[in-house]
């Protein structure tokens, strides 16, 4: 991971190394820290059926708009206060 990345995701140290990689399927940044779900008809059009994960940022560029609140499903997953980069949590409220 390159410092730029590692910047973006804003990486919580308390993780430590023994976590799971969860690359974006497009810029394969790891998503660990930007970790959120969105509703399965947005994710069906973005993505079709294809199982994965998607930045915030290649989610919104396949969609061509920004992700609103209304995108994110209500979840335990998207509590704000976990795992999420400030941009998720701009996108969330
Ligand atoms: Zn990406």
């Amino acid at each position: 991971m390159n410092d730029l990345t590692a910047a973006r995701l804003n990486l919580p140290g308390r993780f430590g190394n023994n976590r799971k990689v969860l690359p974006c399927l497009d810029c394969h940044i790891d998503t660990w820290g930007e970790y959120f779900i969105v509703h399965h008809d947005l994710w069906h059009q973005a993505v079709g059926h294809r199982w994965g994960y998607l930045c915030v940022l290649c989610l919104e560029h396949r969609l061509g708009r920004l992700l609103t609140p209304d995108d994110f499903l209500p979840c335990p997953a998207n509590d704000p206060e976990w795992r999420k980069t400030d941009l998720v949590r701009t996108r969330m409220s």
